[in-house]
């Protein structure tokens, strides 16, 4: 039997950290959570898992410390040169964004000429003002980024933003969008047949984990009349299970459904007249 163990690095403490060991486990794989460990091994899979600081990890997967990381696409374009996106997660969604007080008039990327920006992510901010053709002065500090403005280091910052309260609260606004982010798996370009293997096997089970999270299996009845513009709207991951109700002109109509425009699709369906509509979570769906 072959005992070769692939090793995927996750971040320690924060807010990868419980979706990384979540889905892990809905993949089947046993997890212990990582608070005390540096490493532990998977009773249930071939698989150990190394629990690092997220800023840490593209460079553990570039020495082959680790295998493959979870990360958020932020950290991987700031530290990853060299390693590459193997999927995504759609989890820890948020924007890389410059952002300057709020009282300042703005008039595009130029402002922020002959100026200087706080950040922790300047190589991803150098590549913007690069690509715009700005110089301007990169100030790089690790952590609270937002109250730099505010205590007269900086005219403006270059950070992570989600709902954006963090830079009301500091005075400060949005100006640019500069980089969408989400969570990623990041791996080496070759890796032994073995750990391949194993890797490919893992990928099976989240994308079955994720786009069971991502649908919704839908039943509803439908009147004969508009049989075929309802199969339209959902036409499942074949075609959907249509049966006739044992009240004349009716159908049973049985499909799967994307959660991206679930609510949507729901109100077409009333308007076509569809009833009793059943909306039901997926375990798993193998993709
Ligand atoms: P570490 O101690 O491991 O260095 P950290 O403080 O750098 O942790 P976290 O705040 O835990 O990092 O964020 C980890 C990742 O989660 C970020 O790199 C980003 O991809 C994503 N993220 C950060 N803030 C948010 C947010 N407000 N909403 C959603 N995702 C976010
Ligand atoms: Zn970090």
């Amino acid at each position: 039997m072959n005992m070769e163990k692939l090793r995927i690095a996750i971040q320690k403490s924060g807010r990868l950290s419980e979706k990384s060991v979540s889905i892990l486990k809905e993949a089947g794989i046993s997890v212990t959570n990582g608070a005390r460990k540096l490493l532990s091994v998977s009773g249930s899979y071939p698989l150990e898992i190394l629990y690092l600081r997220d800023d840490d990890i593209p460079q553990y997967v570039k020495d082959k410390v680790a295998d493959i990381g979870i990360v958020g696409e932020n950290v991987y374009s700031e530290k990853g040169s060299g390693i590459n996106i193997i999927d995504r997660l759609g989890f820890s969604r948020c924007r890389l964004s410059l952002a300057i007080p709020k009282q300042e008039s703005y008039s595009g990327p130029e402002y922020f000429e002959g100026r200087k920006i706080a950040t922790s992510y300047p190589v991803i901010l150098k590549q913007f003002l690069d690509e715009k053709g700005i110089s301007a002065e990169i100030h790089e500090i690790s952590g609270s980024v937002e109250v730099a403005p505010g205590i007269g280091l900086a005219d403006g910052i270059f950070d992570i933003v989600s709902s954006g309260s963090t830079l009301i609260s500091n005075g400060l606004k949005e100006v640019e969008v500069v980089m969408h982010s989400e969570a990623v798996i990041i791996g080496r370009e070759h890796l032994p047949d073995s750990k391949q293997a194993i890797l490919d096997d893992l990928l099976f089970r989240i994308r079955s984990v994720l786009a069971a999270t991502n649908n919704k299996y839908i039943l509803l009845n439908a009147p004969n009349e508009q049989l075929e513009k309802i199969i339209d709207l959902i036409p499942g991951m074949k075609s959907p299970t249509v049966m006739p109700l044992a009240e004349s002109g009716w159908s049973s109509v049985h499909s799967v459904l994307s959660e991206d425009q679930f609510w949507q699709i729901i109100g077409e369906l009333r308007a076509l007249g569809a009833q009793g509509i059943l909306v039901i979570p997926i375990e798993k769906m193998i993709v």
